[in-house]
């Protein structure tokens, strides 16, 4: 097959192999988690090829600590099932076999063929079934299918540890030392293709400190309604990916200079235009301070997060409710709430254990103005009251406003004064089901000791 530059590849096009030998990158095994080189030692052994593959390789590269490692191979799920005692199969129409060291998983993947319905697939990912669905024929494939289907080719490099080469299908190591963000194939299609992949090319290029490349960068604003197809529980993944890991600010910047917040969040559309909006400074002083908090290991909570972007839009609608009916204040927040959250799950569903704290967040702004004593002494135990006093000072900040400011002072002062009343806990349930990011993590692998 004649062979392409890499400048005018496309996904079709099968360009030339690059490796990487060991001499020539910085990998080293050392950096690699023990379990993933028993994956890797064990697969060899038995006469497959296996690879760690994306952001290990990636990482491990620019010097980061890979968040996990993940492994691609040409053996086959059933045959990687064989070969570990530990391993579940996981997956639907695409299996994937999660090798499973107490809290550690590896991820192992057969190489994949092409196929044209990626956003399906990123999908039926996120679901673990076991029962054994009529697999497509052709969905494996060869390691250079694998490295077109991927998405940015510095996301696509393999590490091998048979020659403990790197192996470079897309010129993805080219870009990352030209600290460059490129997509693999027509960047158009592919973002067609999975629109999800504008959010992560931001992402990516925050994270990684790397620039967009302007080939990928200019058709963002073009394509960003495509969002709106994204079904809105795999936007709220990629909402915590955005916001919760330290770079909420740059990437709220970034996504909302590419129009990209518009789709994630529908409701904020016309403000975020005026940087001198509150909308638009209550963004930013609410990603600053996650960013901050995150940075002192504190944590943090999507349902205040989310409570602080759609505050002044709920509280429009809360005046438009009240200048319609003659409904007192409380009604009408718990109205103008259920309208917002409404509104927003079209987008990016919020899960109840972080809609309902948001929505007593909101309350609790009326509450908080109430400073008899008795009603001062009962809110204190009020199992969100810490929460809504933080989002009172967060507003009197926001809105330079002297009254707010007095009334966060009472409350600073009315707690010192009363050390000894705690809030309640809220219910067990809501409790137990709530973790800093709102979802389960996969536990990054321990470090190999000695190697
Ligand atoms: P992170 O550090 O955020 O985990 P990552 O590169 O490992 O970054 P993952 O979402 O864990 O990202 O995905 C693992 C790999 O799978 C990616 O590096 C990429 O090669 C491939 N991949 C993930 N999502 C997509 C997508 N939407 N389209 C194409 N390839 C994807
Ligand atoms: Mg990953």
């Amino acid at each position: 097959m004649p062979k392409k530059t890499p400048a005018t590849t496309t996904a079709a096009a099968r360009p030339q192999v690059v490796k990487i030998p060991r001499d020539r990158h910085s990998v080293s095994r050392r950096d690699i988690s023990e379990n993933a080189l028993k994956v890797l030692y064990r697969l060899n052994k038995s006469g497959f090829e296996a690879y760690l593959v994306g952001g290990c390789v990636r990482d491990l590269l620019l010097g980061l600590t890979p968040k996990d490692f993940d492994v691609a191979t040409n053996a086959k799920p059933e045959e990687i099932r064989q070969l570990f005692k530990n391993c579940r199969l996981i997956g639907r129409r695409f299996r994937l076999a999660h090798i499973v060291f107490g809290r550690d998983v590896i991820e192992v993947a057969t190489f994949r063929g092409h196929h044209p319905d990626e956003a399906e697939e990123q999908q039926s990912r996120a679901q673990t079934s076991d029962d054994g669905q009529l697999l497509r024929d052709n969905i494996y494939g060869t390691i250079e299918e694998d490295a077109q289907r991927r998405d940015f080719t510095v996301n696509a490099l393999y590490y091998s540890v048979a020659d403990f080469a790197i192996y470079d299908f897309v010129g993805g190591m080219q870009d990352l030392e030209a600290g460059r963000l490129r997509l693999i194939g027509d960047p158009e299609s592919r973002y067609r293709e999975d629109p999800v992949r504008m959010l992560r090319a931001v992402r990516f290029a925050t994270k990684l400190g790397l620039r967009i490349d302007d080939s990928c960068r200019h058709l963002i604003p073009k394509l960003a309604p495509l969002l709106d197809n994204i079904p809105a529980a795999r936007l709220f993944e990629e909402f915590l990916k955005l916001f919760l890991h330290k770079k909420a600010v740059a990437n709220f910047e970034t996504l909302n200079d590419l129009g990209l917040m518009a789709p994630l969040l529908p409701v904020l559309k016309t403000p975020l235009k005026d940087p001198n909006s509150l909308e638009y400074r209550m963004a930013v002083q609410a990603f600053s301070d996650t960013d901050a908090r995150l940075q002192e290991d504190k944590s943090v909570n999507p349902g205040y997060l989310f409570a602080a972007l759609l505050w002044y839009p709920m509280v429009s609608r809360a005046e438009e409710i009240m200048q319609e009916a003659s409904l007192p204040e409380l009604d009408a927040y718990q109205i103008a709430a259920a309208d917002i959250v409404q509104v927003q799950a079209r987008s990016i569903s919020l899960p109840k254990r972080f809609s309902l704290p948001m929505r007593d967040i909101w309350l609790l702004q009326l509450r908080l103005q109430q400073t008899s004593p008795r009603r001062a002494m009962r809110l204190l135990t009020h199992p969100k009251f810490r929460a809504g006093y933080d989002f009172l000072l967060l507003r009197g900040r926001v809105e330079n406003d002297k009254q707010l400011k007095a009334l966060g002072e009472f409350w600073t002062k009315f707690q010192a004064e009363n050390p000894d009343v705690a809030p309640m806990p809220s219910s067990p349930n809501k409790a137990r089901r709530s973790s800093r990011s709102g979802r389960p993590r996969r536990r990054r692998s321990p470090k190999a000791k000695n190697d």
